[in-house]
């Protein structure tokens, strides 16, 4: 039996709201959650890293505030969400901590997933998190939302988190233990599917008839947040999530649906890197610099000549050797003003001159791709 996540290194975990809280009570699943923990655990002891993405924080709060059962509107979602967000991360404070754990809240709309500055600094505090060995347990931040809050929509946050981040394998922890040829609850005839290839027409009428629907976390968006992932060079998982030890069960070979991504995490951003159509500028670099981006480092801003356009942190800009030639393309960390400050000084001094500890690279190799004519 092979394990599922035994190549990963980044994990990211989505957990739905049917888990975590009790549909007749509305109180937590502490019991569950505890054994969710423990698998984190175990995880993070083999030196991988987990990232969650929990919903929850509407069930949770409603209670609390004596909201009435039913469809809610806008703003009394939006209360609900204040009042059981909070309870939702002192859970996961509580509990993680229990198995010497530090969760760290993240709240993300989902802007902060498509505009490419604050991408950046989200992508920049989990890795940080990561680094320092917490857990971050991301919401969508649903008291600004301005759109309406749908059930759902954590599988898509999860899925752009899981690309952002570069992840190897997203679980989609669920009510079901994945896709089928139709609703298992209704057709005594529809199959399970362990493996899916591509997300093809035909699969996704599968989903389609889903008793979940929709507007309810259900497999229709499941399979757009596979798709979202998928692109990104991340596998995708749906597993059923209400018994104990959700994760150590799939690992142990429970009934899942694994959807292989076709190709890596860091080919995906490379091709995406190297395929944006309007870059913003453009860095003309020394023949040092090119030689060490060929051999794969990253540009550091002592190898930069000259600086063009008006760029903004994290934007895509061409860099080229002083005959003008593409070598290739890659996320600036700086604008073009406090670039061309620093263009030929060491890193060192990026500090003194700017006023702030900015990273030492112009470009990371990690956000670069190269374009030009292979060297
Ligand atoms: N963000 C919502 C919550 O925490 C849930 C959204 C979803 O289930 O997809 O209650």
């Amino acid at each position: 039996m092979t394990d599922i996540l035994s190549r990963a290194r980044l994990v990211v975990v989505k957990v739905g709201s049917s888990l975590l809280v009790d549909a007749d009570t509305g109180s937590l699943r502490r019991e569950w959650l505890k054994t969710l923990s423990a698998d984190i655990a175990a995880l993070k002891n083999e030196d991988r890293h987990v990232v969650l993405v929990s919903s929850g924080a509407i069930a949770l709060g409603r209670r609390g505030l004596k909201l009435k059962a039913g469809p809610l509107r806008l703003e009394e979602s939006q209360a609900a969400a204040a009042a059981g967000q909070v309870r939702l991360a002192g859970a996961y404070a509580d509990i993680l901590k229990a198995d010497a754990m530090t969760a760290a809240q993240v709240l993300l709309t989902l802007d902060d997933t498509e505009e490419r500055r604050r991408y950046l600094n989200a992508r920049a505090t989990l890795r940080t998190l990561l680094a320092l060995g917490a857990v971050p347990v991301i919401n969508e931040n649903d008291t600004v939302a301005t759109t309406e809050i749908r059930f759902g929509d954590n599988d898509q946050l999860a899925a752009r988190v899981a690309s952002m981040m570069e992840a190897d394998v997203l679980v989609l922890l669920s009510d079901v233990d994945g896709l089928y040829t139709a609703d298992p609850t209704k057709d005594g005839a529809a199959r399970h599917i362990p493996e899916v290839a591509a997300i093809t027409p035909e699969i996704e009428s599968m989903a389609g008839g889903s008793a979940s629907g929709l507007g309810r976390g259900g497999m229709t968006s499941k399979l757009i947040a596979a798709k979202i992932a998928m692109s990104a060079g991340c596998d995708v998982v749906i597993a059923k999530g209400k018994t104990l030890h959700p994760i150590a069960a799939l690992r142990s070979g429970a009934r899942a649906t694994r959807f292989a991504a076709s190709t890596s995490p860091t080919a995906a951003r490379k091709r995406w890197i190297g395929g944006v159509l309007k870059p913003q500028g453009a860095l003309v670099i020394d023949d040092g610099a090119v030689r060490a981006l060929v051999a794969g480092k990253s540009l550091l801003p002592a190898g930069i000549r000259q600086i063009d356009g008006r760029f903004e942190r994290g934007d895509v800009v061409v860099i080229r050797d002083g005959e003008g030639n593409e070598i290739a393309r890659g996320l600036v960390a700086y604008n073009a003003s406090d670039a061309e400050r620093i263009a030929g000084k060491r890193s060192l001094e990026i500090e003194a001159i700017l006023g702030y500890r900015g990273r030492d690279e112009m470009i990371h190799r990690d956000d670069l791709a190269l374009t030009g004519p292979v060297r």
